[in-house]
């Protein structure tokens, strides 16, 4: 009897059937019913492939409508006043999306991963009550089906450490009013068979645990183990390791613990504690996050690693986290490179995998199937670590021996000759780099890329796109230009597609939120630039103005951050790469005439360690990365970067070390509360704080920019500041970008006037 386990399995669809079914929804093309049953079909689908690759452990409630977090949420009546009086599917969208009365609730991203979640909003005031019909209707629907399932919930700690409290205060003093709600929930799931197992995830005991926090564990899990005999539960944790957490679980009744030995290496100092108390061990070992096939025989000797301190009979083999962050199935995967997509593995072909490698494990007789199997596993890894494909010499040699960190001149020379030389004055006005994608842009990407339009085509198409843009820039009066990026489609993958060791799938869709999926690209071999990525378009714009053209490039951190990346070498090497080949278009931009050029780090703080022991070494090869992917420029370029957030209370004097003349930041909904930092720390260089908000599609007026540039001006001088929108245009209209800008110029001069009097 092999032991094996999933923690979860996603659930858009291989074909993103729910994705279509709730979008339909949504547009009132159909009812709920038809959701419903798309959701029942995908399900059991699910469901099955699981059982057929002999899954022992497979999870209901790890589907969900729009979120997990969502339905914990509504599990716990935990329902915000606004939405009142509103019942099932539309209570349950209009909190996930928002209603013509009541804005959504706020979302934002699930751990180090690109998953978003639903972040519940409480109060001390507030009364909760249990509501189980999703968690039993799902058992009871897989049991329907012959298949016994795991009942997968969000843990208590977890759901109060990640919810936020509307009435200010600490989430966890409501741990007393939740716990019996979840003791409640327990009782009910006590009926629906004669034993039953319970996976609670607990990813929160990745993150450094505060005290008061450690604290509730005991109490919550001896509570909870005492609600049923015929309960067993597991506490799971994935994405680091929970040594502080599981210290004390095993000191609780429950029945097992699942622990991430790839991405949380420490959980090995766990196993003596583990194996003393003779609890079951929940062994993620099979990537639940990347993208690559498993090496069959190295995981079976990490597992007999684990077997030297904990009972083979007490491990269960595992996936490390749930496969919602890994693609479908290579199924659809018809136009990829045969050789290439040999190396990989998505979430079906996992299931194969945790099934072999507890085969392997157990010592099972294996089939012929299986022997075939393993051997194809071994010759696919053999042939992915020896291909010519990845390893690049030259590249690897470059690399290793780059060691210009430090571009010319340090910031006050370069700033001096920088002001000059561009003439830009004080609230100089820009914007952060895209502009409006419309159909026809789009349109004419599509159709290159399909082979129905030529090159000539489309360039002639992308070129009147920059025309036009410049041509908007230059009338209403904007001092620092941008091309306007129509010939992106995504600011990660347009550098991909053109970088050395680069890979593309065509089918590998992963959820996002709600129904939005992402297909990152794949980092599979040593990155190197064949040829001027963004020269020709940079060029071209700056032909069209006499005023300053800002050249656009992504940082490492952020082309690495969205990308699936190799796993056979450190990220920060991989980053480094990335890193060496922008410098080379730095360069070639520069000597093109291009005098200003931004590099977009948009994912540098959401690429931050889940556990602070780790974010020195993070900020020492990102700050680098970013450093080399500039050290080419001379002093008279300046260099600008953009990142899409506001907080940078804990990581200014990082922010700094980057070194960049100039950043732009998203600060237009914060207020200056959060620029105090900046002040605060004497932030020596230039920003331009976002004074407007571009999410929404709301027109600012010139009066609330010209008071939002009057609130700036009181935290950091005129010489300092930038005034340009909070980000890019891309997803507004038109109609929208062209006011707002129009607006920005004017209150900015305004502003010139009152400053000069
Ligand atoms: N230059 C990019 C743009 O304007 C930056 C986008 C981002 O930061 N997310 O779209
Ligand atoms: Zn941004």
């Amino acid at each position: 009897m092999s032991h094996t386990y999933i923690v979860g399995f996603p659930r858009i669809g291989e074909q993103r059937e729910l994705k279509k079914a709730l979008e339909n929804y949504w547009s009132g093309e159909t009812d709920f019913k038809a959701v419903k049953a798309v959701a029942s079909t995908l399900k059991e689908r699910h469901w099955r492939y699981q059982q057929e690759a002999g899954i022992e452990f497979i999870a209901s409630n790890d589907f969900s409508y729009y979120d997990n977090m969502l339905d914990t949420a509504i599990m716990l009546g935990a329902i915000p006043a606004r939405f009142q009086g509103l019942e099932d599917e539309a209570l349950y969208f209009s909190m996930a999306r928002g209603n013509k009365d009541a804005v959504a609730m706020e979302m934002t991203k699930w751990f180090n991963t690109n998953y978003h979640y639903i972040v519940p909003e409480l109060s001390l005031n507030d009364t909760y009550s249990l509501n189980a019909a999703k968690i039993i209707n799902e058992y009871n629907e897989a049991k329907a089906l012959g298949i016994k399932t795991k009942i997968n919930l969000i843990g208590p700690i977890t759901f109060l450490g990640l919810s936020k409290r509307v009435d200010r205060g600490d989430t966890y003093e409501l741990f007393g009013k939740i716990l019996p709600l979840y003791e409640a929930l327990l009782v009910e799931i006590a009926k629906l068979d004669d034993t039953i197992m319970i996976e609670i995830d607990e990813p929160i005991f990745v993150k450094d645990v505060a005290p008061n926090v450690l604290s509730l564990i005991k109490p919550c899990y001896d509570t909870l183990c005492a609600v049923s005999d015929n309960i067993r539960i597991v506490v799971t944790t994935y994405f680091e390791h929970s040594c502080e957490a599981t210290r004390v679980l095993v000191h609780t009744p429950v029945w097992g613990i699942g622990l991430d030995f790839l991405y949380g290496e420490k959980n090995f100092e766990s196993l003596q504690s583990i194996a003393h108390a003779g609890k079951k061990l929940i062994a993620g070992v099979v990537d639940g996050r990347n993208i690559w096939k498993n090496d069959i025989t190295k995981t079976t000797q990490l597992l007999e690693k684990i077997a030297k301190t904990v009972d083979k009979e007490n491990i269960i083999v595992s996936s490390s986290c749930s496969l919602l962050h890994t693609p479908f199935t290579l199924k659809y995967e018809e136009k990829m490179d045969a050789e290439i997509k040999n190396w990989l593995s998505y979430a079906v072909e996992k299931l194969d995998e945790v099934s072999l490698v507890s085969k392997l494990f157990f010592h099972e007789t294996l089939s012929e199937e299986d022997k075939k199997a393993l051997q194809s596993n071994k010759e696919a890894n053999t042939r992915r670590a020896t291909s010519t494909r990845i390893h690049n010499q030259a590249v690897q040699n470059r690399v290793a021996n780059f060691s210009r960190l430090e571009r010319e001149g340090d910031y006050e020379t370069r700033i001096k000759i920088q002001k000059e030389r561009l003439g830009y004055r004080d609230l100089t006005t820009t914007t952060i780099g895209s502009f409006p994608q419309t159909p026809e842009v789009r349109k004419a990407r599509a159709d290159f890329k399909k082979g129905a339009i030529c090159l000539e085509a489309y360039e002639k198409e992308m070129k009147n796109y920059i025309d036009d843009c410049v041509a908007f820039q230059e009338e209403c009066g904007l001092e620092v230009l941008v091309h306007g990026e129509p010939e992106r489609n995504d600011m990660v993958e347009y550098f991909g597609e053109q970088l050395e060791g680069y890979g593309f799938s065509q089918n590998g869709w992963v959820q996002s939120y709600g129904s939005r999926c992402v297909k990152p690209p794949f980092i599979y071999g040593d990155i190197s630039r064949p040829k001027p990525m963004t020269v020709a378009w940079m060029t071209y714009a700056q032909s069209k103005t006499q005023k300053i053209m800002k050249g656009m490039l992504t940082g490492p951190v952020t082309i690495l951050n969205w990308s699936f990346v190799r796993d056979d070498m450190p990220r920060a090497d991989v980053s480094k790469q990335i890193a060496v080949a922008l410098c080379d278009e730095v360069a070639d931009l520069q000597k093109a005439g291009i005098k200003m050029i931004q590099v977009d780090e948009a994912a540098f703080k959401e690429g931050y360690p889940l556990r602070s022991e780790n974010i020195p070494e993070y900020e020492r090869w990102a700050v680098r990365d970013f450093k080399i992917s500039v050290s080419t420029a001379w002093k008279e370029t300046q260099i600008h970067t953009h990142m899409c957030y506001s907080e940078f209370n804990d990581i200014i004097r990082t922010i700094e070390a980057m070194d960049a003349d100039v950043i732009s930041i998203e600060t237009a909904r914060s207020g200056n509360e959060l620029l105090k930092i900046f002040k605060e720390v004497g932030y020596k260089q230039e920003v331009g704080p976002g004074v407007y908000d571009i999410h929404s599609p709301r027109i600012p007026t010139v009066e609330e920019m010209v008071e939002q540039i009057n609130l700036l001006l009181e935290v950091l001088p005129k010489e300092q500041l930038w005034i340009n929108p909070d980000c890019g245009l891309k997803t507004r209209k038109w109609e929208e970008v062209k006011p707002s800008l129009i607006n920005m110029v004017k209150a900015v001069k305004e502003v010139r006037a009152t400053l000069a009097d």
